[in-house]
C-alpha cells in the first residue's frame, strides 16, 4: 500500500475505494479518472501530460459529462446504495462503508454535481466517526483520513456549490483545508519540504508538530512513501 501525500486520494486506499465505486453500475461511472492525476506509480511520460493544457481541456469536459449523468440520478442513486451499506466493516478497518461513503461524497463533490441535504448533512455527521491519523501511520492502520486530508474534505462541504467542481489536485491549507477560493488568500507553501501549504503562519503553526517528521528537504526526500 502506498501514499505519496496526506490529502484526498494521494494514496491508493482512497484510489482502490474510488476504482470499486465506478464499478457500481453496470454503465460505468469512472469518476475515479478525475482524481487519479497523482499515483506515484504512474509512467513519467504520463506525469508529464498531467501537466498540459491538453490534459487540463480533456479532464474539465470529462468533469462536465459526469456532472450531467450524477445529476440526471445516478448522484442520488449513488448515494442510496452507499447509504445503504454504511454499516459494512468498522470504522477502522479497510472496508469501512462510512470511509467509502465519504469518498463517494467527495467524488461527487468532484464534479460539482447536487447533492440532497439530507446526504450533505450525513456527511458532515459522518466525518467525526472516521480515525484519521496526524501523520504517518504505518500501512497496516493507514484506514480512513490523514488530518490534511480530513479537514480538505471538510472544507469541501462547507463550500460546497452545486455546479462548481471541488478540485483536490489544487494546493489546500494543511490545518483549515481551505483552498485559495475559499480564503481569497495566497496560500504560503512550506519553505522547507515544499511539500504542504498553508492559509497563514497560524494555520502553519497550529500543524508544526504533526508536520516536523514529514518535513525534509525535496533532495533529502528518498523514501516516497509517507
Ligand atoms: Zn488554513
Ligand atoms: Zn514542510
Amino acid at each position: 500500500m502506498g501514499r505519496w501525500g496526506h490529502r484526498l486520494f494521494e494514496g491508493d486506499q482512497d484510489l482502490d475505494i474510488a476504482s470499486e465505486i465506478n464499478d457500481t453500475f453496470e454503465d460505468k461511472v469512472p469518476l475515479s479518472h478525475l482524481v487519479f492525476q497523482t499515483d506515484m506509480l504512474a509512467p513519467n511520460y504520463c506525469k508529464v501530460y498531467y501537466q498540459t493544457e491538453a490534459y487540463a481541456a480533456e479532464l474539465a469536459q470529462d468533469v462536465v459529462e459526469m456532472r450531467q449523468k450524477l445529476d440526471a440520478g445516478l448522484g442520488n442513486k449513488l448515494f442510496d446504495i452507499y447509504r445503504a451499506k454504511e454499516h459494512e466493516g468498522g470504522s477502522f478497518g479497510l472496508g469501512s462503508g462510512k470511509y467509502r461513503l465519504i469518498l463517494v461524497g467527495a467524488l461527487v463533490m468532484r464534479t460539482g454535481a447536487k447533492i440532497r441535504d439530507s446526504d450533505l448533512q450525513h456527511l458532515r455527521e459522518l466525518v467525526p466517526q472516521i480515525h484519521s491519523s496526524p501523520g504517518f501511520a504505518l500501512p497496516i492502520f493507514d484506514a480512513g483520513f490523514r488530518d490534511p486530508g480530513k479537514a480538505q474534505f471538510l472544507a469541501a462541504l462547507d463550500h460546497y456549490t452545486p455546479g462548481t467542481p471541488r478540485n483536490y489536485s489544487e494546493p489546500s491549507c494543511f490545518t483549515c483545508g481551505k483552498v485559495e477560493a475559499d480564503s481569497g488568500k495566497v496560500l504560503l507553501r512550506c519553505s522547507r519540504c515544499q511539500g504542504a501549504y498553508y492559509c497563514d503562519t497560524e494555520c502553519q503553526r497550529a500543524h508544526w508538530k504533526a508536520h516536523k517528521p514529514a518535513c525534509i528537504e525535496p533532495e533529502k526526500q528518498w523514501s516516497l512513501n509517507v
